[in-house]
């Protein structure tokens, strides 16, 4: 005898949410704001060969390596991407996300364009990618300088590279523009809620349907 609808949990595949903007646009607040309220969504943490920034902490903002290790990683296939960001290396552990995929949890990616692209070709339907524009060059810069974890020097090769970074915009699904961030926090988070009830995702909804039209 089949389920009463009632009974069926509607089960979903899990989603990769990407954020990607020019450093500086407010991507890591809106990570957090994600996070914070939403217990079905997990961080991946990154492995990175840059040194680690006044308050960072390994294992909860990066995974900090020397570039030998990293090249030993790339060389045994853990990372799912990785890419050469600035001056340094960064890359995508796979078994954290493997992991939490299938604990039924999605999993947000603060990663460039590079590595959006490798993780489309991965994931294809399961990825979904959000570009964060700034409002101005000006604000990006203000928020660059105020951050004070970065030498004048850093900050301007960020601010050179930021142009190009922003051309990358069309390879995205969504691009969302954080001239106000409560509004740019519920703009992203109401394209994680719709895309979660996306039909290709609930693996469940033919059980379901079945038993409805069964008459149950
Ligand atoms: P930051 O040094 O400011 O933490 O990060 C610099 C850039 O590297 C950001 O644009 C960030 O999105 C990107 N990034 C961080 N982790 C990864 C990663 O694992 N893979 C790729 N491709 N980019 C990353």
């Amino acid at each position: 005898m089949s389920q009463s609808p009632e009974q069926i949990d509607i089960k979903r595949r899990g989603l990769m949410l990407v954020l990607s903007s020019p450093s500086g646009a407010g991507k890591s607040t809106i990570s957090r704001a994600l996070l914070e309220d939403d217990d079905r969504l997990s961080m991946s943490v990154s492995a990175t060969t840059r040194k680690a920034r006044p308050g960072e902490v390994e294992g909860v903002h990066y995974f900090f390596m020397e570039p030998v290790d990293f090249n030993l990683m790339i060389n045994q296939g853990e990372l799912l991407e990785h890419a050469k960001v600035f001056d340094n290396y960064y890359g995508t552990p796979s078994k954290p996300v493997e992991a939490a995929l299938s604990d039924g949890k999605d999993i947000l990616f603060d990663i460039d364009w590079q590595g959006t692209q490798q993780l489309k070709q991965k994931a294809g339907d399961d990825l979904v990618s959000i570009f964060i524009l700034p409002p101005s060059t000006k604000s990006l810069e203000n928020r660059l300088k105020s951050r004070a974890q970065d030498s004048d020097e850093v900050v301007a090769k960020r601010m050179s590279k930021a142009s190009e970074e922003i051309s990358h915009w069309p390879e995205y699904d969504y691009v969302v523009v954080n001239d106000n961030l409560d509004r740019c926090i519920s703009e992203v988070k109401a394209i994680l809620k719709a895309e979660r009830v996306r039909r290709h995702r609930r693996t469940g909804l033919l059980q379901f349907v079945n038993a409805l039209r069964e008459g149950y």
